[in-house]
């Protein structure tokens, strides 16, 4: 029998519709199922009803409080694990939409949230999103369509079966890579991600005498001519349109410094001259240097087709500030900051301003990133996202609503950043943005064959040993799909020029062991960049997408016996399987004063593993070989648990009190002083009102269940 779940109640319905002013969608109702998807299929929603927010929050946690009613927060949806529909009412936050961008005031402070009123008060417009803010978000809204254009190469080369390189050989997938549930996906995958483009020669299988690049050698001993062409290759067989991001090929001065400005001692600028377009900042009151050859890059003219072309300048400010609602995501955000750049000094024509970007997530998410963690590719330079947070609106257990900061609140403070979910919830956040003009990135793809693999991880590691804070890099093996190649895939993301990437590029592309079948590294614009993992990993959209599973954890080190078992283990996983290993470091170690420890900051590379899988399909294995590579083979080099915003789906509590290491005690001081009765407990805190452990599958919703049917002549297994 299919589960039944209850509804809220006539008295109850009526009375949170005259507490908060309507906006109530019982379990049934038309646009009910709108609020209670995530982007993981794989998750039943029990709750009772789902409201809308747009004001008087604080009045639902209170009438919550007075039923003992469990409220669950949703904002992005992209929570793997599912607590955001998990409570018996859904407060849904996509209305919070109101977003601002200042630079810093003249003694370098910013407006309080306090002093903003939020988008409902009186008089006040929403200045993010133009559609009807009442309307459910897409993540194919119009004005989005540029930022999902990124790595298009990738995209079309991903996805285009047709394109094929000289001597591919679609019919004959290395013995090494075939997935399992072929026959599975082939039947019921309409939607899957398409043939990739094979190759059959290139499988020499290579020595592990890796040359050893580090990136404090001389460049002079790196092939440094900029070319999207790994060494001893010829661009593969692409149409023209398709062979690289050649977005940009106006080429930047050599001699440019583009973040020349992050050497200083003080980032802050002195007086631009007159010249520059500047309205609030006032030189007197900086005593900062400012190298003159600081230029950096602006993407100044939108062609029709929106494509950036870069001029010469440079940023005015080191940072501005961002005021978001908690119902914007990351790609709004990212397109709202990118639309309304700052002003800055040209230094040649056409420039219309510099884009500044918070940093966020490498794939485009909510924004509970804000509070949970937020790893991406400003980390290593800027930090994590929670440590750009300068303050944060939250509507606490018992109504209050507080604006923390770090004067303000302050053991909340330290505790909202990095388990904020479990503390209240948050309407509306104020964060640093920074000047990114021009990012030189993209991927490199190669077949996946279990001989070189791993020569090619250790030459990664090698190559992005004591890299600098601007380099972003990860390596990510991905299975499937179904009877075709995997693929092993680096990622880069050089904050900067072509001129200063071009370094990091030489280096990780003189690997030899395979044929690289796309190498589209180039100078494109942040924006362009952001959508680059969610390419890779691009799933079919809700209702009712993909089964997810997330697993993550942090490590020490990636030693060479690691490194071969992994590529063991990774050639019998299921297709739709992604094991990353993202370079971490830099600025994430600079911040002490959060919930997220320096043990945890201190780690060499985060790693994931990012399972997705068709709905109609039900093995274990899907589940299993993350926990078994994570919890098994990685055991020797763990620190602890994950960064908190990867915590995902039936997580033991030890692993979560991990993220914490012995920051734990005093997280559970500030958990019982601010949410003594655990009201926030759809969130991944593992305990209980009175301290005590809870299973991890009673605090989450259900997993579906399935039965074999037969559908069209085939037995699948359904939904029930
Ligand atoms: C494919 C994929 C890739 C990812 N890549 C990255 C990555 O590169 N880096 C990274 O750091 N993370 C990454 N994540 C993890 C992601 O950052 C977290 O899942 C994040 O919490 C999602 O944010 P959301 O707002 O969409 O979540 P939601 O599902 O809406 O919420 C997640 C949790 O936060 C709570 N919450 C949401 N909003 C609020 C609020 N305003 N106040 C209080 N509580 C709230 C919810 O109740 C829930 O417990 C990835 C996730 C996926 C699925």
């Amino acid at each position: 029998m299919p589960p039944t779940f209850a509804s809220l109640s006539d008295e109850l319905y009526e009375e949170l519709g005259s507490v908060c002013r309507g906006n109530v969608y019982r379990r049934g109702d038309p646009g009910f199922v709108d609020y209670a998807t995530l982007f993981n299929g794989n998750v039943v929603c029990a709750s009772m009803a789902a409201r809308r927010v747009i004001d008087l929050l604080y009045r639902i946690v209170l009438f919550c409080a007075k039923h003992s009613l469990s409220p669950s927060v949703k904002a992005g949806g992209y929570g793997t694990a599912g607590w955001a529909i998990g409570g018996d009412i859904i407060i849904d936050l996509s209305q919070l939409t109101d977003i601002d961008i200042e630079p810093p005031r003249e003694d370098g402070s910013f407006t309080s949230l306090r002093d903003i009123a939020s988008i409902h008060s009186k008089g006040k417009k929403p200045q993010g999103l133009t559609s009807n803010p009442g309307k459910r978000r897409r993540e194919d809204d119009a004005n989005l369509r540029h930022y999902d254009s990124a790595s298009q190469s990738v995209a079309a080369f991903l996805r285009n079966s047709s394109l094929s390189l000289p001597g591919s050989r679609e019919d004959s997938p290395s013995p090494s890579v075939k997935r399992r549930f072929e026959a599975a996906q082939q039947s019921s995958s309409p939607h899957s991600t398409g043939a990739i483009t094979q190759i059959s020669s290139g499988s020499s299988a290579l020595s592990d005498s890796v040359s050893r690049i580090s990136f404090r050698q001389s460049p002079s001993t790196l092939a440094t001519t900029p070319s999207t062409t790994p060494p001893n290759e010829t661009p593969q067989d692409l149409p023209d349109s398709e062979q690289s991001g050649n977005l940009a090929t106006n080429t930047s001065p050599g001699d440019a410094n583009p973040f020349g400005y992050l050497e200083t001692t003080n980032n802050f600028p002195p007086a631009p001259p007159p010249t520059a377009l500047q309205s609030s900042y006032n030189p007197a009151l900086s005593s900062a240097s400012w190298t003159p050859q600081s230029l950096t890059f602006t993407n100044a003219v939108n062609d029709s087709n929106q494509i950036p072309i870069p001029v010469r300048a440079e940023p005015i400010y080191p940072h501005a500030y961002v005021t978001f609602g908690a119902g914007m995501r990351q790609k709004e955000i990212d397109t709202y900051t990118a639309q309304h750049k700052l002003e800055a000094r040209y230094l040649t024509s056409g420039g219309d301003g510099i884009p500044y970007h918070v940093p966020f997530a490498a794939h485009p998410v909510g924004s509970s990133i804000m509070i949970l963690g937020g790893f991406g590719f400003l980390s290593r330079l800027h930090g994590l996202s929670i440590d750009n947070l300068v303050e944060v609106e939250m509507v606490l257990a018992d109504g209050r609503i507080v604006i923390a900061s770090e004067n303000q609140y302050p053991d909340l403070w330290w505790a909202l950043r990095g388990a904020g979910p479990c503390l209240g919830v948050a309407t509306r956040y104020k964060a640093k943005a920074y000047p990114v003009p021009i990012v030189f990135a993209g991927n490199l793809l190669y077949r996946f064959n279990k001989s070189t693999a791993p020569s090619l991880i250790k030459h990664f590691r090698d190559c992005v040993k004591g890299a600098p804070r601007e380099l972003y890099a990860n390596v990510l093996l991905t299975a499937g799909p179904a009877g075709k190649d995997s693929l092993v895939v680096v990622q880069m993301c050089y904050v900067g020029s072509r001129e200063k990437g071009q370094e990091y590029l030489a280096a990780i592309s003189s690997w030899d062991g395979e044929r690289c079948l796309l190498n589209e590294v180039d100078e494109k614009s942040f924006l362009h960049q952001q959508d680059s993992v969610a390419q890779v990993l691009r799933g079919k959209g809700a209702p009712p997408g993909r089964q997810w599973f997330i697993r993550s954890a942090l490590i020490s080190s990636l030693p060479d016996d690691i490194i071969n078992d992994t590529v063991m283990q990774f050639a019998d996983t299921p297709v739709g399987c992604t094991w990353l290993f993202e370079l971490a470091g830099g600025a994430i170690i600079d911040f002490e004063d959060t919930c997220v420890p320096k043990s945890q900051r201190e780690a060499s590379f985060t790693i994931a593993a990012l399972h997705q899988w068709e709905m109609d399909l039900d093995d274990d294995r899907c589940v299993d070989s993350a926990e078994e590579w994570i919890s098994d083979t990685l055991k020797p080099v763990h620190v602890g648990g994950s960064f908190p915003s990867f915590l995902g789906r039936h997580e033991a509590p030890e692993r979560v009190k991990a993220c914490f290491g012995s920051n734990w005690s005093r997280l559970c001081e500030v958990k019982s002083a601010y949410d003594p009765t655990n009201m926030f407990r759809n969130t991944f805190w593992p305990l209980d009102a009175d301290g005590n452990p809870v299973d991890p599958r009673t605090h989450e919703p259900a997993t579906p269940k399935f039965e074999s049917k037969k559908l069209d002549g085939e037995v699948r297994k359904v939904f029930i």
